[in-house]
C-alpha cells in the first residue's frame, strides 16, 4: 500500500514540498488552517530570490546552501509553472570605509558558497546599472543572479501542479494534535476529524513550534520577527531598475528598495522581535515607518512622494533559535518530520529544502521514494488582461465577452480574470473569498485598494459562488463583508442574538 503523507502548513515551505513529493508514488496531503494556500510568512515579504552571498556556512550551513541552490532551482521551477520573475541583479551599498569592509566580507562568503558573478564596483559603475543611488555611495558590492519572485503566486502555482499531480488539498483544516503510540506518528487530530497517516511534515511556519510540541518535540520556540513595508502606487516615480539595499547588520539584512515583479516601488522591511505569543500581530506603526525611510534616503538619490504611497503593511519572520533552520526526520516519534523556522531566505531556499526532504525521507525514514510515471511538470498561470497586446485583447473579448468587462480600473482586472480564478480556486478545494480572487487577478492591489472594485468582485462571487452577497468573505468564515441588504444582516443578527 501507498504510504500517506501529510504536510502541515501551505506556505512556500510546505506547497513545494508537495510539488516535489507529487512525483513520488506516495498519498499525499497538505492541510492548512486557512482558506488558502500563501497567507502566512509568505504573502507578506520583500519578495527577493537571493543569490547567497549574505549566508554565513560556517554558521549556518543549510541556509547558504539551500539558498544557492533554491536561487537555481527557481529558474527552471518558474518557467515550468508560469510563475511572475524577474531577474534586475543586486547591489549592497557602502556609504563609508567600514561599509567597504562590510562589501568585501560579503564578497568572501557569496565566493565560498558558490555564487557567480559578484563584484565591488565603485561609483561611476554603480551609478550606470541604478541612477537613483545616492551621491555618498563609495562602492556595491554587485550579484547579477539576484531576482524578484511574486510570492503568492509562487506558492498558488506550486499548489496547482501539486494537486494536478494527485496531491489532495485540505483547505480550512487545522491540525489541532498529534496522535502517536509505540514511538510511532499514527495520525492527526484537526477540526475536521482523524486523519490516519504515515508521516506528517511540519511545515507550519510561526506555529511550527506547537505542532513540534504536539509531537512531544518541545525543544524549541519560534518567535516573530515582523517586517513593515510602504507599497507605492504603479506611477509613484522615481522607481528602481535594480534591488538597492545598504551594508546588512547581524540581525537584518536591512531596509531595500526593490521594484516589484508588478512594477510597484517597495521599501522595507524593519526587522522588530515581538514576543511568542504575537504571532498575529501584524500593525504597522509610525516609528517602523519612519525608520524605513529615513533609511532608504540614505542610499537612494530621491523618493517618491507619501502620498503615492499606496499601502503600508507588515509580515512575520518565523525565527528559530539563532536563526538555524530546523529541518529533521525523529526516530521517535517515528514518521514525524519538522520543517520549521523556515526564516529568510526561505522563500528562495525552499524548493531546495523540499528536496533535501525528500532525500531525508529516503534515507531516515526508510521511505522507498519510487518515481511514478506520468508526473507534470507544467502548469499555466492565469491569463492577465493587462499584460496582452491590443490584438491579443480583442480576440479574448471576441472568445468570451468577460474580457471586454474591467471590473477593476487601477490593475485592469476583467470580469473573465475573475471567473477564471475563481474556477482555479474551486478545483484547488480552496475558499472562494475576496483574498483567495485578490491574490490570483492582483485585483484591489492598485491605488484605490479595492474601493471601486470591491462590490462588484464580490456579486461575481456571489453570483458564480450561489451564495447571498452578504456571505461573500474577506478570507473566510468571521471575516463576511456584510454587503448587501440591510435588513437580510438585521434579521441574521436577530435570529443569532
Ligand atoms: C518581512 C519579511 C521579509 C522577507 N523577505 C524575504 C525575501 O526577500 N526573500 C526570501 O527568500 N525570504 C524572505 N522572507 C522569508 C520568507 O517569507 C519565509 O521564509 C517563508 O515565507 C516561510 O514559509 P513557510 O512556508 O515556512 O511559512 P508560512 O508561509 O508562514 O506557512 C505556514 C503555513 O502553516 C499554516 N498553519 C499554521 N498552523 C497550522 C495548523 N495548526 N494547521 C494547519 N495549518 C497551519 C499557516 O496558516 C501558514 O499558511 C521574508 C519574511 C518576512 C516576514
Amino acid at each position: 500500500m501507498k504510504k500517506s503523507v501529510a504536510i502541515i502548513g501551505g506556505g512556500i515551505a510546505g506547497c513545494a514540498i508537495a510539488r516535489v513529493l507529487s512525483k513520488y508514488d506516495l498519498d499525499i496531503h497538505l492541510i492548512e488552517k486557512e482558506a488558502d494556500v500563501g497567507w502566512g510568512a509568505t504573502k507578506a515579504n520583500t519578495s527577493i530570490i537571493h543569490p547567497g552571498h549574505e549566508e554565513d556556512a560556517a554558521i549556518h550551513p543549510l541556509r547558504a546552501k539551500f539558498c544557492v541552490e533554491g536561487n537555481r532551482i527557481w529558474r527552471k521551477w518558474a518557467e515550468e509553472m508560469d510563475i511572475p520573475v524577474s531577474w534586475p541583479g543586486e547591489l549592497m551599498i557602502a556609504l563609508d570605509d567600514g561599509g567597504m569592509e562590510t562589501l568585501e566580507h560579503y564578497l568572501k562568503l557569496g565566493e565560498k558558497n558558490g555564487v557567480e558573478g559578484l563584484e565591488i564596483m565603485g561609483r561611476e559603475e554603480i551609478k550606470k546599472l541604478e541612477p537613483n543611488v545616492n551621491e555618498n555611495a563609495i562602492a556595491a558590492l554587485w550579484a547579477p543572479a539576484a531576482g524578484l519572485i511574486e510570492p503568492w503566486e509562487a506558492c498558488i502555482a506550486l499548489a496547482e501542479n501539486a494537486a494536478d499531480n494527485g496531491a489532495k488539498m485540505h483547505l480550512n483544516t487545522e491540525v489541532k494534535g498529534i496522535a502517536v503510540g509505540d514511538g510511532k506518528l499514527r495520525g492527526l487530530e484537526t477540526n475536521r476529524g482523524f486523519m490516519k497517516v504515515d508521516v506528517a511534515i511540519n511545515a507550519a511556519g510561526l506555529f511550527a513550534d506547537e505542532i513540534s510540541g504536539m509531537a512531544g518535540i518541545d525543544d524549541f520556540k519560534i518567535c516573530p520577527r515582523k517586517g513593515q513595508y510602504y507599497l507605492f502606487s504603479d506611477d509613484a516615480m522615481p522607481k528602481v531598475k535594480r534591488i538597492v539595499h545598504m551594508t546588512p547588520t547581524e540581525k537584518t539584512k536591512g531596509v531595500y528598495a526593490v521594484t516589484t515583479v508588478e512594477g510597484n516601488l517597495m521599501l522595507g522591511p524593519t526587522a522588530e522581535d515581538l514576543d511568542f505569543d504575537e504571532k498575529e500581530e501584524r500593525s504597522t506603526t509610525e516609528e517602523g515607518l519612519d525608520y524605513i525611510w529615513e533609511n532608504a534616503r540614505k542610499f537612494l538619490a530621491s523618493l517618491p512622494p507619501r502620498n503615492k504611497v499606496s499601502k503600508m503593511f507588515a509580515g512575520l519572520r518565523p525565527e528559530p533559535p539563532d536563526g538555524k533552520y530546523i529541518i529533521r526526520a525523529y526516530e521517535s516519534p517515528w514518521g514525524f518530520v519538522n520543517v520549521a523556522g523556515i526564516r529568510s531566505p526561505g522563500l528562495t531556499a525552499a524548493p531546495s529544502i523540499a528536496e533535501y526532504v525528500a532525500k531525508l525521507m529516503e534515507e531516515k525514514l526508510d521511505l522507498r521514494m519510487a518515481e511514478k510515471e506520468g508526473w507534470n511538470p507544467f502548469r499555466k498561470g492565469m491569463k492577465r488582461f493587462s499584460r496582452l497586446s491590443d490584438s491579443e485583447k480583442q480576440h479574448l473579448i471576441n472568445r468570451n465577452p468577460q474580457y471586454g468587462n474591467v471590473v477593476c480600473m487601477c490593475k485592469e482586472v476583467t470580469e473573465g480574470e475573475v471567473v477564471e480564478a475563481i474556477e482555479r480556486i474551486r478545483k484547488l478545494g480552496a475558499g472562494i473569498t475576496m483574498d483567495s480572487i485578490k491574490f490570483r487577478t492582483l485585483a484591489m492591489f492598485g491605488e484605490c485598494q479595492g474601493s471601486f472594485c470591491r462590490s462588484r468582485i464580490a456579486s461575481i462571487i456571489s453570483r458564480e459562488a450561489g451564495i447571498p452577497l452578504w456571505q461573500v468573505s474577506l478570507k473566510g468564515d468571521g471575516t463576511e463583508y456584510g454587503i448587501g441588504d440591510i435588513k437580510v444582516l438585521q434579521r441574521r443578527e436577530k435570529d443569532e442574538g
